[in-house]
């Protein structure tokens, strides 16, 4: 197989073999954009390497062949005695994974052509800094060693000549260091450091592919939801050199500002600085403004390419730059990474500037990304104490306890407490903790330090460049510039990754503007919006939300058992109760009356039972039918288990004998304790509930369809217009369905002869056992719609309960791949989904009209809307707050 590609060979389309970086490398220099000549070793060299623990023998032919192009390129050859070439070797998966994989720069140096690279450069500081780097970053990502051994010697030294910074060192300091730094990799690796150039460039490729299983990168992986079988690509490219001299600098920058979406270009600058150190905010960076004040020409040039590449990309892209003595090098792009509040804003940008259309605009936003602008923010007329003001890195307002590490931030989120992850800066070591944490706040570094980014990519809340803050992570104490307390791991703090401001305890939190316009519509949200950007935020998600309304073609309704909860359902735009569950009609003070049903022993008690339900039960659907007038509600009869409605039978248990022991027995509570035996199930998610406990339980249907009918009578003489339909949860066969159907039919036709109304309303059921979708074809006859409920479905598919899964072997079972994801968030396509796409068959095919729908979590999930969309459903259930996720997916699933 080929798997070595020149840049001038790939383009962008190709990121399945060539990985992300990879892809746009070729891409730039198809463009014919300054892309310093290279290589990329495809992700099947990888894949072929982690399968068989041996690097295919192929590749080294090939690398041979593209290196040998590649010199001829530029008249140079790597790690030369004289005017040495020196390539990176860069990691790059199909899915940027920020600080995950390992880079190692200055490759094809060693103890000649350092040298030469010094009579090059005309500068043997920056040869001996080069080398010097090269062994360090090597030792670490390659060899293994402790990086602190390295950055010990240099601190070590920097003490010794009596200065503060790197640069500052001289040339024979940096000669000291290497041949101390080529001792440390001799005593922790056992070798010498290689002198090979050739050799380091295999080792550093090697290295890379081991790096895709390292742990972290599979924890980033598990959170992103990336596949674990994808592999990386290694790109191998000529160094340009951003730390030669005061004319020379690195930087990244976006297309427009990645965390509020304005337009306008944004970026980081580093003067004489190489790689890595402007995304390790190790030193404070200017901004692009500076630059085009240092370097017109540059800048100019920079500018002008990044026009290209957005019209090119039609999107926002970030990019990363080196300029060698005044010459600007592209090193990378990509589609960049943003907040949720940038992407609603870009997404319409380009729509308004041509670049896109609205279906496209459609596909660049995200239900998760709307969830995360409905969260609320910090509230202005909050009592706050202004700790200090910093970088807005990320959005969202968190409160939490201060985690000084990872350990303490995971501890801490185990227990139940809400954390802010506090660093000096974060390194890719630091994921777990800021996956733990409700926010990170570091106090070094900009916006396109590792925290930012791989914060916005989480849509969690950050806060960085806080350099007020004195962070002691080994006394666990935090102190801030210009005040006097110092502050510990009991002490909560607020940040504010919108306006960058930090807080010293709890800040009570309000609506977003996102929010406020889901509740109260475009203009009120406009007014309440405080600035431009919330003006032209709450207009995108109108705009785009009004496009996928006018596109989708599934419905949405809401799970709601209460008018609270519809009425919010309405506000966000539902179209209807899909599922509102009855169960809750029983309990609180009604349990009572539940049970003297359960316990009645005669038919006048029974009787009695039911007529003081009966009331409260009409009530409940009085008030139901008010608040969704004119629109559909779903009404499932009762489904729980029936001990749900007794007391617990170890309870009871204890307390008769006690009782019975003190001579104070109630008989009644003897009773009741043999009810509740008799009705103890083993399994009762899998017993007596459902269907079977309507069909079993004299009068129950009826109680339920009579409190239905006679409250829709009630609002027709009031004039107004309920819609309910009627569902039987949990049938298996027809006959079930069939019987329960009668009965519902013959209680509607009673009511309705006496009232006069006509009450002709649907009677359908779920579908959320196997039996039933199998047989969905025969089910259909006696339905006038399904309703998938893919809870129960997942659990009998699969044969497991939920609740004994999700904390037990989920988690296993995903690292293993055996899940995705937990078949509780996301459908099971295949099974689970495939028993529903039977159902839709079978029951399309009896009645091609039918309606079908799913209530269930996975109504509102992203990802499982797609799959319903697909399957031919005509609405999805969720909760009311996933409502507007479920308009904007629906309408993603539909273009
Ligand atoms: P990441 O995936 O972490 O962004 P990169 O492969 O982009 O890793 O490399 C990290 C840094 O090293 C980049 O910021 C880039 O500026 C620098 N770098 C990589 N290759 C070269 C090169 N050939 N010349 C100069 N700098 C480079
Ligand atoms: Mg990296
Ligand atoms: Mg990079």
């Amino acid at each position: 197989p080929k798997y070595v590609y020149r840049f001038s060979e790939g383009d962008k389309d190709q990121k399945d073999l060539l990985g992300g970086k990879g892809a746009n490398l070729a891409e730039m220099t198809r463009l014919d954009l300054p892309v310093p000549p290279g290589f990329t070793i495809t992700t099947d060299a990888c894949r072929a390497y982690l399968a068989s623990g041996e690097v295919p023998e192929e590749l080294s032919v090939q690398v041979t062949t593209a290196l040998r192009g590649v010199e001829e390129e530029l008249g140079r050859e790597l790690g030369a005695a004289e005017d040495p070439l020196l390539v990176s070797v860069r990691s790059g998966a199909k899915f940027s994974m920020p600080g995950m994989m390992e880079t190692v720069l200055n490759i094809g140096l060693n103890d000649v052509s350092v040298q030469g690279l010094a009579a090059a450069s005309s500068d043997e500081r920056f040869a001996w800094d080069s080398y010097r780097r090269l062994i360090q970053m090597f030792g670490k990502t390659v060899l293994d060693i402790d990086g602190d051994h390295f950055s010990d010697a240099l601190d070590a030294k920097k003490d010794a000549r009596g200065v503060s910074m790197d640069y500052e060192l001289p040339v024979d300091a940096l000669q000291e260091l290497v041949e101390e730094y080529k001792a440390i990799v001799k005593e922790h690796a056992g070798i010498d450091f290689p002198q090979d150039p050739r050799s380091q460039l295999d080792m550093a490729t090697e290295a890379v592919f081991r790096s895709w299983n390292t742990e972290r990168a599979h924890i980033y992986r598990r959170r992103e939801k990336i596949p674990h079988d994808l592999g990386t690509a290694v790109n191998v490219c000529t160094m340009v050199f951003g730390n030669m001299g005061e004319t020379s600098g690195t930087g990244v920058c976006f297309t427009r500002d990645p965390s509020t979406g304005r337009t306008g270009v944004y970026g980081d600058y580093l003067v004489n600085a190489q790689g890595e150190d402007v995304v390790a905010g190790i030193r404070n960076t200017l901004s692009l403004a500076d630059l085009e004040r240092l370097d017109k020409a540059s800048y100019d040039e920079l500018r002008s390419i990044m026009r290209r590449l957005e019209t090119h990309y039609r999107d926002l892209c970030d990019i990363e730059f080196t300029i060698e003595r005044g010459k600007l090098w592209m090193l990378q792009t990509r589609v960049g990474k943003r907040t949720a509040a940038a992407a609603f804003r870009v997404a319409t940008q380009l729509v308004d500037e041509k670049l896109i259309t609205m279906d496209e605009a459609l596909t660049r936003v995200s239900g998760e990304q709307l969830t995360q602008l409905m969260f609320p923010q910090f509230d202005d007329d909050s009592s706050r104490d202004l700790l200090t003001r910093a970088m807005a890195a990320s959005p969202g307002a968190a409160v939490g306890y201060i985690a000084f590490d990872n350990d303490e931030a995971v501890s801490r989120a185990e227990k139940g407490d809400s954390v802010i992850l506090v660093r000096r800066e974060t390194n890719p070591d630091d994921l777990p903790g800021m996956v733990a944490a409700a926010g990170v706040l570091t106090a070094r570094g900009g916006k396109t330090s590792h925290a930012a980014v791989v914060a916005r990519g989480m849509g969690k809340t950050c806060v960085c460049g806080a350099e007020a803050l004195e962070v002691d992570s080994a006394a666990k104490t935090l102190r801030i510039a210009g005040r006097d307390e110092v502050l510990t791991s009991e002490d909560i703090i607020a940040i504010d990754g919108t306006t960058g401001e930090v807080f010293l305890g709890e800040v009570g939190v309000v609506d977003s503007p996102v929010m406020t316009y889901l509740r109260r519509g475009l203009d009120e949200a406009l007014k309440a919006a405080g600035d431009d950007d919330t003006r032209e935020l709450v207009t995108a998600v109108d705009r785009l939300m009004g496009h996928a309304d006018e596109v989708r073609r599934l419905e949405v309704r809401a799970n709601a058992d209460t008018p609270d909860d519809a009425r919010h359902a309405i506000h966000r735009g539902a179209q209807g109760v899909g599922l509102c569950r009855t169960e809750h009609m029983f309990l609180g003070e009604r349990k009572q009356f539940v049970q003297n049903l359960i316990l009645a022993s005669s038919e006048v008690e029974r009787e009695a039972a039911l007529a003081a339900l009966l009331p409260l039960q009409k009530g409940d659907f009085i008030q139901m039918f008010e608040t969704m007038n004119g629109k559909p509600m779903t009404v499932r009869l009762i489904d729980p288990p029936l001990h749900e409605f007794l007391p617990d039978l170890t309870e009871l248990s204890v307390k008769v004998a006690v009782d019975r022991e003190r001579g104070e027995l109630d008989p009644a509570d003897e009773e009741l304790l043999a009810v509740v035996r008799k009705s103890h199930e083993a399994n009762p998610m899998l017993g007596l509930r459902g269907v079977r406990l309507l069909l079993t339980m004299p009068g129950l249907i009826e109680l339920q369809v009579r409190a239905i009918a006679e409250a829709a009578v009630e609002r027709l003489k009031a004039g107004g217009d309920p819609h309910p339909e009627i569902m039987i949860p949990l049938i298996g066969s027809v006959r079930e369905l069939q019987l329960a159907r009668e009965r519902v039919e013959h209680v509607l036709q009673e009511v309705s002869q006496a009232s006069g109304y006509a009450l002709d309303f649907p009677v359908g059921c779920m579908i959320e056992l196997p039996r039933a979708a199998v047989t969905s074809a025969h089910v259909a006859e006696e339905a006038d719609f399904f309703s998938f409920g893919t809870n129960d479905l997942t659990q009998t598919t699969w044969g497991f309960s939920r609740d004994d899964v999700e904390g037990s072997f989920v988690g296993r079972y995903i690292d293993d791949g055996i899940f995705g994801v937990s078949p509780f968030e996301t459908i099971d396509a295949d099974g689970v989904g495939g028993m529903v796409r039977l159902g839709v068959e079978g029951g399309r095919s009896t009645k091609p009209t039918m309606k079908m729908g799913v209530c269930g979590e996975h109504g509102g999930d992203p990802e499982s809307i797609g799959f319903f969309h697909r399957v031919g459903l005509n609405y999805v259930s969720c909760s009311p707050f996933r409502v507007p996720v479920a308009r904007l997916e629906a309408g993603r699933a539909a273009v």
